[in-house]
């Protein structure tokens, strides 16, 4: 695609957001147009992106492997990719707590009582970790439950590689498969600024200004930490590590950053991503496994609001939390992110977890309940940010290691 092409489909997105913006604040207080005429095409359009993901997800990852014909490459693009998500996680839950606790004391003090949230069941890590290994081949890809299709693909891939010259039919028949997926993607992604104006008119007519009230406090500080945790982690390890300047990569990222904003729902941005990622020089093979993964699994923007809901929402009880305490945050909001599902809320729900790890009352959710999906849009725009730093770094690194291993070769 060309440089203007490029351009003006970001552009046609952003000026979809900022219609939808305006016309939403319109339509406040006359929510049947909103909800009746055009959140249907907001729905029609996450309906086309959720069912392009699986087959995308498969037959991308398993094209990847398969492309990489060793499966040590494998490895060394996992544990580099796995290394790098677990410690920007980290990073932004401490960002989250540090935040809360110099906000702290400018947080509203809500009051408590009479507070009801039915905690939808939080799986436990362990459930969490079994539940990854799907005992049949077929549910995962109805369910889209994406980690286990990520184990399904990976499967396939190492054992069409190992299958060798018996396997060629089978890989033949993926990639060709790949590809006819890939067109259908670029298809609805032109659909883009159509579906992130259908998504967002009703979340701003439904929600306006007067639902920040109480929280906007709240909400401020959550959004500065998202743009700290960009500036900071995200630039510094683009630029270091794989020498892109954080003005082209954010420049770049921007058509997926405004469907994450709208949709919410990083496994809906996930298209998008792919085709972001790779113009800013991700490699295929590698953006098509690792960013699936990120899709499910990293999840920097939850993991930062779950370390800020919990200290406001301590606070809201008159709980101070001690060091041990944070420290137990930072570990279960990072595990807490990986067990969330890149859909709109599942953030919310695994904040139970992290507030049951350290005794606080899980009906302390219902406090910020409501603006959940304002919080949302924010923490899954980084959510899918994090996810293309990792697929352009692990690019560059690898680069680097075949580099080196030429070299060595031709010794
Ligand atoms: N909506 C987020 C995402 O898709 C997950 C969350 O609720 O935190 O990345």
């Amino acid at each position: 695609m060309s440089k203007t092409k490029k351009l003006s489909l970001a552009t046609w997105i952003f000026i979809g957001l900022a219609a939808g913006i305006i016309v939403g604040f319109m339509l406040m207080g006359n929510t049947e147009i909103a909800d009746g005429y055009i959140k249907p095409f907001g729905t029609l359009f996450l309906n086309l992106l959720k069912l392009i993901v699986v087959p995308i997800v498969l037959f991308s990852i398993t094209a990847g492997v398969i492309s990489m014909k060793d499966i040590r490459k494998v490895g060394a693009i996992g544990w580099k990719t796995i290394v790098y998500y677990m410690c920007t996680t980290a990073a932004a839950v401490v960002i989250g707590l540090v935040a809360a606790s110099l906000f702290k004391g400018a947080f509203p003090m809500l009051s408590t009582s009479g507070l009801e949230y039915e905690a939808a069941q939080a799986p436990s890590i362990l459930t969490t970790l079994i539940g990854i290994f799907p005992d049949n081949p077929i549910a995962p890809l109805l369910n889209a439950n994406m980690l286990q299709v990520i184990v399904i693909a990976l499967l396939l891939g190492i054992g069409i590689i190992l299958a060798g010259e018996k396997g060629a039919v089978s890989s033949g028949v993926v990639e060709s498969l790949n590809e006819v997926f890939l067109k259908i993607m670029t298809i609805i992604i032109r659909l883009s600024p159509i579906g992130v104006f259908c998504l967002i008119v009703p979340v701003v007519a439904t929600n306006g200004p007067g639902i920040l009230g109480s929280l906007a406090l709240v909400l401020l500080a959550a959004y500065v930490c998202y743009f700290l945790h960009a500036a900071i982690v995200y630039s510094s390890t683009v630029k270091i590590m794989a020498g892109v300047s954080p003005v082209a990569f954010f420049k770049g990222m921007f058509p997926a950053m405004m469907m994450a904003f709208s949709s919410a729902s990083s496994v809906g941005t996930l298209p998008l991503n792919l085709e972001c990622s790779e113009k800013l020089g991700a490699r295929k093979d590698i953006a098509s496994f690792v960013l699936p993964l990120g899709a499910t699994v990293n999840m920097d923007g939850t993991a930062i609001y779950q370390g800020l809901c919990s200290v406001f929402i301590a606070s809201c009880f008159g709980i101070d939390l001690t060091f041990a305490q944070m420290l137990t945050i930072v570990l279960t909001a990072t595990l807490a992110s990986i067990g969330t599902a890149g859909v709109p809320g599942a953030g919310m729900i695994m904040l139970a977890m992290v507030l049951q790890s350290v005794g606080l009352p899980v009906e302390g959710i219902a406090l910020v309940a409501g603006v959940d999906r304002i919080f949302d849009m924010g923490r899954t725009t980084i959510n899918i940010t994090g996810d293309a730093a990792c697929a352009i770094i692990v690019t560059k690194l690898e680069e680097k290691r075949e580099a080196r291993q030429k070299v060595t070769a031709t010794r």
